[in-house]
């Protein structure tokens, strides 16, 4: 979708080259795009050009140049973000396609994604992530499976908790979804065509991934944007490389451990986690939550009471402008003889640290290299998890500061607090 205006990229394009072709460490957004799609084997590109168009056709012709075949189709009117669809089908030779905006710079393993969309069955898959200013970006609300329930518009009021869970412009449709769009109609891909699929019970799913994706429709965006090609973290986000993650516990580790905390009042970040966090959003490591909930089992609250604490902490740390990549927690506990456990749950598992379930479903996921990566926690058992996964191991000194004793096991690191740990680890 190349038809954008770019008003906010002027000092840039002079308004002589359309949005799209503004360039990006000397090579235009539209380039870098085409180049990873070729990479992967995606040669078929169809490009749907409006303003400037022209200057489009003459950068690549007819793609040989550039190792693809390109057709054009030219919008003659603004037809919003959904609206040229409709002219797709005679042009598509697949049954579903990737949809992809002109001024988003991304560097995705797309095969990975292309599963994740049979698997489902999804007519349509969004590719989603978090970003560092949910309060004022529109949301995309999934349920456990990945799921759409609805759009999130960042003009409605939030007074609660939520993910920080954003669309990133980076779609794959199944071909029938075009066929609705009716022809020559300005329409907007997510307010009217995907929310009227959520709305008939389709299935649209959001494809969670941590790999870079960005819109670079700024100037500002641009110059980061290229800081981070020349460091290669771009690249190196790519989930067909292997990651490297920091596994944080969560009581104790990231939040003050009070007691149980099994209500959403009594959760509280811990000072340093927020300055922690954005060290490892810009480090290159994976921040990933891996916590045991035995609350649950033992009938202290619902696996919903969980959730809503998690978005309690995805909501605070977003605001500070750093998140999570991911949140797991073992709601499991195997020892049964109390009067008011939840019997569902008062099993032994696979995912109870220091078990290392919930470990092994981050590296398959995500495709990252345990023993690049590191276990950070304020227990024995955190230490023993990392020690059973193949991790680097590092204590903290809060919360139980190591004080419970189940493990005899000494960790690499021993650390004051969560950024202290970070610290050395960056070190
Ligand atoms: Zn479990």
């Amino acid at each position: 979708m190349a038809g954008g205006k770019g008003t906010r990229l002027r000092a840039i394009t002079d308004d002589e080259i359309p949005k799209p072709m503004a360039p990006v460490a000397g090579k235009p957004i539209l380039e870098w795009q085409v180049d990873c799609l070729r990479r992967q084997g995606i040669t078929d590109v169809i490009m749907v050009i409006g303003h400037l168009g022209h200057k489009i056709r003459e950068h690549f012709g007819n793609g040989a140049d550039f190792g693809v075949s390109i057709q054009y189709i030219e919008e003659t009117a603004p037809l919003g973000t959904a609206g040229a669809l409709s002219m797709l089908p005679p042009l598509l030779t697949g049954d579903n396609f990737f949809l992809v905006f002109g001024d988003v710079l991304f560097d995705i393993d797309l095969a990975r994604m292309e599963q994740f969309h049979r698997k489902k069955s999804a007519i349509a898959t969004l590719f989603v992530h978090p970003n560092v200013h949910p309060f004022d970006s529109d949301l995309v609300v999934c349920d456990e499976s990945g799921r759409v329930e609805k759009f999130d518009s960042k003009h409605n009021v939030r007074d609660y908790w939520y993910h920080n869970c954003v669309n990133a412009g980076f779609y794959i449709l199944d071909r029938s979804v075009c066929e609705r769009v009716p022809e020559n109609t300005k329409v907007d891909l997510e307010k009217e065509l995907l929310s009227s699929l959520i709305d008939e019970g389709q299935a649209v799913y959001g494809y969670h991934s941590p790999e870079y994706i960005k819109d670079v429709g700024t100037v500002e965006r641009i110059q980061k944007a290229e800081n981070e090609l020349a460091s290669g973290f771009i690249g190196r986000r790519c989930l067909s490389q292997k990651q490297r993650a920091i596994f944080l516990d969560r009581d104790g580790t990231l939040n003050r451990k009070n007691g149980l905390v099994y209500q959403e009042e009594q959760f509280e970040l811990e000072l340093c986690a927020v300055e922690a966090i954005r060290k490892i959003n810009v480090s290159g490591y994976l921040a990933i939550v891996v916590t045991n909930q035995p609350v649950v089992a033992r009938g202290l609250c619902e696996i919903e009471d969980v959730e809503l604490i998690h978005r309690k902490m995805e909501t605070l740390l977003g605001r500070e402008g750093v998140y999570l990549d991911d949140i797991r927690f073992c709601p499991h506990h195997p020892d049964k003889g109390y009067p008011e456990e939840n019997p569902v749950y008062k099993i032994p598992c696979h995912c109870r640290k220091p078990d290392i379930g919930m470990l092994e479903d981050c590296a398959a996921a995500y495709n990252i290299d345990l023993s690049r990566s590191w276990m950070v926690g304020d227990t024995t058992v955190d230490v023993q998890t990392g020690k059973n996964a193949g991790t680097k191991t590092a204590l903290v000194l809060t919360g139980d500061a190591g004080t419970d004793k189940k493990y005899d096991v000494i960790p690499e690191l021993v650390c004051k607090d969560l950024l202290d740990a970070v610290d050395q680890i960056l070190k």
